[in-house]
């Protein structure tokens, strides 16, 4: 999603990131054969099927063919949001990580869920609990400046507005059954091994940057009064 052409604008077309390690990097938590297939096959199905969509509406607005559009806004939901997600997920995923957040993260978890013992407890419970194919997250919520735990359905579904992910959790069984098969929540515990918190902290302070949610004041409700 980074790249851009050479005159500095973003290129039309999603690209399928490079991870910044081996698939089987995460091992013994993620067999390598899972990372395979889940990013170079089920990630990449996103991506294409993001770009084809992306063309079809092109079509469809130079052909006025507006029919089309509703099936094309739900594709495209589904595909570029599957597409954000994995994309974050294996940036907030690395080897030799795991442990606990430091600094501020640490000190908005214990301020939102008392303690990271408990959010851990809900965020695996968030992510165990889908029913069908979906997404535990982590997001910062912008307009009263708190962090939630959400409960995403297929990838963009469930979605607290606004909210942004800062952790998430692939819950899809593409993530898991072919080392865990039955045993869903063994994967939801040993992925605590590899969280990027460094990763994790950085988005969070980035996102706690963002003023567009900001409800005005009072000091600035009586200024436009007067
Ligand atoms: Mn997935």
């Amino acid at each position: 999603m980074d790249e851009r052409r050479n005159d500095g604008r973003p290129i039309d077309k999603y690209i399928l990131p490079q991870l910044a390690f081996e698939y089987s990097a995460l091992e013994p938590h993620i067999a390598g054969r899972i990372m395979e297939l889940h990013h170079s096959k089920h990630h990449a199905g996103y991506v294409r099927n993001a770009n084809e969509t992306l063309e079809r509406l092109g079509e469809a607005r130079v052909n006025e063919n507006f029919a089309s559009v509703a099936a094309l806004e739900n594709a495209l939901a589904f595909n570029v949001s599957g597409h954000v997600l994995h994309t974050i997920f294996w940036q907030n995923l690395g080897p030799n990580m795991g442990g606990e957040p430091m600094g501020e993260l640490a000190e908005q978890i214990k301020k939102d869920f008392v303690s990271f013992a408990i959010f851990k407890k809900q965020m695996i419970a968030a992510a165990s609990t889908v029913m069908g194919s979906g997404w535990g997250a982590l997001v910062w919520e912008p307009l009263a400046k708190r962090l939630l735990t959400v409960q995403i359905y297929d990838h963009q579904s469930n979605v607290t507005q606004g909210g942004i992910p800062l952790m998430v959790l692939d819950a899809w069984e593409h993530a898991w059954y072919l080392q865990y098969e039955h045993r869903k929540t063994d994967f939801f515990e040993a992925v605590w091994a590899l969280w990027n918190w460094p990763d994790i902290e950085k988005r969070f302070a980035e996102a706690k940057t963002l003023t567009l949610f900001s409800a005005p004041t009072g000091a600035e409700e009586q200024a436009a009064v007067s």
